[in-house]
C-alpha cells in the first residue's frame, strides 16, 4: 500500500520531459546501406501524436526552464531532436514538422555539409553493400562471407562498432583500406544526395528548426587528445554561427553513450558558451537532470514501439 502510494506520488511529482532522438527519416529502400531510418509515415504519426498530446518546445526553451527547481516543468512536455544532418530531414521531416507547427533541433556534422563526402559509417555501409566480392578479408577483423543481406548488415555493424573504438586517423586509414579491398568506387556526388546543404539548413532555420553543434567529423570525443576534441567542438559551433548568423548554444555528443564524454569535455562546452548537451542515454529529463547530460528517448522504428516508450511517462 505504502509502495503504491509513493509510486503514485513520484509519478505525479516527477514532471518528466521527453527529448526524442531521430537520425534519418526516409524509406528503408532508398539507401539500405545507411543508418536505419524512421519511415516518413511513422514520423508523421509520431509528430502528430506529440502535437496532440504533448506541449512540444524547443531545446533552448527547455534549457531555460530547467535550472530553476522552483519552476516545475509542465507535465507532458516533449522536445524533438534529429542527429547528423541527413538530407532526408529537409525532404521528409521538415514538411511534417511544418504541417504540425512542431519545433525541432537538428545537429549536423559540419565537416560534411556541402562537401559531398559521406559520413564515415555510411562509407563502410556503402562499400560492404555494393561489393561484388563474395568474401572480404579484413585482416585483424577476420574473413567474412557475404552471401546474404543479413551477412552484409552484420559485417557493417561489426566494422562500425570496431572503428568507433579507434582514433580518427586510424579509423579513416582502415576505411580507405576497406574501400580499396571492396573494389567499390564511391560516386563523388553521393554525399550531396544524402547530406544537408547550407541552403537547406538556412531555409529550415527560418521556419522553426533550430540547429546545434555535433562536431566537425563525428569522432568519439574522449578518444581524442583534449586539444583536438576542443577544436572539433569550437570549429563546428563557429561554422554554424557563421552560416546562420546566430549564436549556437546546444550540443550533441557523437555516439552519446556514457564514456563518450567526461568532465573535461563538459568544461570545454561551458567555456565555449554551450548551455546544454544531449546524450543517447535512454531516459526522461527531470528538473534535477544535469543540463550537460540530457538523456533522450529513441524515435521509432515503428509507431507502436514509440507509443509504448512514451507511455512509460504517462501518469
Ligand atoms: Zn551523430
Amino acid at each position: 500500500m505504502l509502495h503504491a502510494y509513493s509510486s503514485l506520488m513520484s509519478r505525479l511529482l516527477k514532471r518528466q520531459v521527453a527529448i526524442i532522438m531521430y537520425h534519418r527519416i526516409d524509406m528503408v529502400a532508398n539507401h539500405p546501406w545507411s543508418t536505419t531510418p524512421t519511415i516518413p509515415q511513422d514520423f508523421d504519426r509520431e509528430i502528430k501524436y506529440l502535437h496532440q498530446r504533448y506541449r512540444v518546445i524547443s531545446l533552448d526553451e527547455l534549457t531555460s526552464a530547467l535550472p530553476d527547481p522552483d519552476r516545475p516543468l509542465a507535465p507532458k512536455t516533449a522536445v524533438v531532436t534529429i542527429d547528423d544532418g541527413y538530407r532526408d530531414i529537409y525532404v521528409n521531416a521538415y514538411p511534417i514538422l511544418k504541417k504540425y507547427g512542431v519545433p525541432a533541433t537538428v545537429f549536423p556534422v559540419t565537416g560534411h555539409i556541402g562537401t559531398g563526402n559521406l559520413f564515415w559509417w555510411d562509407k563502410v555501409g556503402y562499400v560492404i553493400w555494393k561489393t561484388k566480392l563474395k568474401t572480404l578479408e579484413l585482416g585483424e577483423l577476420g574473413t567474412h562471407r557475404l552471401a546474404s543481406v543479413d551477412d552484409r548488415q552484420r559485417l557493417v555493424n561489426t566494422v562500425v562498432a570496431r572503428l568507433k573504438q579507434l582514433s580518427v586517423n586510424n579509423r579513416d586509414e582502415l576505411i580507405e583500406r576497406l574501400v580499396t579491398l571492396s573494389e567499390v568506387d564511391i560516386p563523388l556526388n553521393i554525399g550531396e544526395q544524402l547530406v544537408l546543404s547550407w541552403d537547406e539548413i538556412r531555409e529550415m532555420n527560418r521556419n522553426g528548426v533550430s540547429f546545434g553543434a555535433h562536431t566537425v567529423s563525428h569522432p568519439i570525443l574522449t578518444r581524442l587528445p583534449l586539444e583536438t576534441a576542443r577544436k572539433e567542438i569550437v570549429d563546428s559551433k563557429q561554422h554554424l554561427e557563421e552560416e546562420l548568423d546566430q549564436e549556437i548554444t546546444t550540443f550533441c555528443y557523437p555516439n552519446g553513450k556514457p564514456g563518450d564524454f567526461n568532465d573535461d569535455i563538459v568544461e570545454i562546452l561551458k567555456s565555449d558558451g554551450f548551455r546544454c548537451a544531449v546524450t543517447s542515454s535512454p531516459a526522461f529529463v527531470s528538473p534535477s537532470t544535469n543540463l550537460y547530460e540530457l538523456p533522450r528517448i529513441l524515435g521509432s522504428s515503428g509507431f507502436d514501439s514509440f507509443k509504448l516508450r512514451m507511455c512509460l511517462d504517462d501518469s
